[in-house]
């Protein structure tokens, strides 16, 4: 189904960086939530009709659902909290390529039960949406925000597989793979994943370590994240620059480390991987002395550049 990703080389800080290109991992599947949904394109699902997301209008998981929707040929609704008129104009990115795949993406404070919801999570109103209007189909697939599930990890298994396999192939011996987090998700299965087949495959000259960096929320919340996904023994590295991160913030630093890490001819995406590069440009300073490798994993999104990339130029015209 989906092609082993393609490895590239980059120079990062002086330094030889590789990068696991899951970006290019399907022409319409993009990087982790590609990895993420995986479960659901490779099971038997013949008895879903209806798939039910919800967050952000501009979510790189939201594309990913509409992807996997058309292919199955199930019937997509997307709730969000708030839709502007910009973009309902407008449409780009990831909001315009997930309407043009089929997807319903419903405004619940448009709804008429909205002042029920006013104060409520989104994932509580749509619990309540899911209990009062789809209660009589048991053909429902509802995929939680950000697609944070335990179906995550039999595609971050097969991830895990190709980075051991590239890894002995290179005859490396010392690897670090860097991610910037959100809900953690990827990270925590992909360690743990990564941590379980050196074991049973008795790999023992490869040693390896996951490290990733919060983008939302702070250090402590990503561990929490972890703990709700992995036993202990399987959380990865966290680690940071010492600057506290804004999930969508744009700043003059992520602008210009995201143009910088772009010369390398890889585009990368906006809102995860300038401050995963942030980071490893600290850690990188911190570990000098360090003599293995580096794989950054590139996981795609970059179809959300269509709408951060002009709200950047916007803000740092010249
Ligand atoms: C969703 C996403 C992430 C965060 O993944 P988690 O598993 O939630 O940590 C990182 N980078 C990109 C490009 C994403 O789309």
């Amino acid at each position: 189904m989906f092609a082993t990703s393609p490895v590239q080389q980059i120079l990062f800080e002086q330094r030889r960086i590789f990068v696991k290109r899951d970006d290019l991992l399907h022409p319409d599947f993009s990087g982790n939530k590609a990895r993420k949904f995986y479960h659901f394109l490779s099971k038997d699902y013949s008895h879903i009709t209806h798939l039910v997301g919800s967050g952000s209008a501009q979510a790189n998981s939201l594309y990913s659902m509409s992807v996997l929707a058309k292919q199955r040929g199930w019937r997509f609704d997307y709730y969000v909290s708030h839709l502007n008129d910009f973009i309902i104009q407008h449409p780009m990115g990831n909001y315009a390529a997930a309407i043009a795949n089929g997807a319903n993406i419903i405004d619940v404070s448009q709804l008429q039960q909205a002042f029920q919801y006013q104060q409520m999570h989104l994932d509580d109103v749509v619990k309540k949406i899911i209990e009062a209007n789809y209660s009589r189909h048991c053909s429902l697939l509802h995929i939680p925000e950000g697609g944070r599930c335990e179906y995550a990890e039999s595609g971050l298994a097969m991830l895990a597989t190709e980075v051991i396999d590239w890894a002995q192939l290179n005859n490396l011996t010392e690897l670090k793979v860097f991610l910037p987090s959100g809900t953690g998700t990827t990270a925590a299965y992909l360690n743990k994943q990564l941590k379980l087949q050196l074991a049973n495959n008795n790999i023992t000259r490869l040693n390896l370590e996951v490290i990733t960096c919060s983008t939302v929320g702070g250090d402590e919340y990503l561990i929490q994240q972890f703990s709700e996904l992995v036993d202990k023994e399987y959380y990865p590295t966290v680690v940071n620059d010492g600057h506290k991160y804004h999930f969508g913030k744009l700043t003059k630093r992520c602008f210009d480390m995201w143009k910088s890490v772009c010369v390398s001819g890889i585009e990368f995406e906006l809102l995860y991987d300038p401050v995963g590069f942030l980071v490893l440009k600290d850690y990188l300073a911190k570990h000098s002395q360090w003599q293995g490798d580096i794989v950054y994993l590139h996981q795609g999104g970059v179809l959300g550049n269509q709408t951060m990339l002009p709200r950047y130029q916007r803000k740092f015209a010249k």
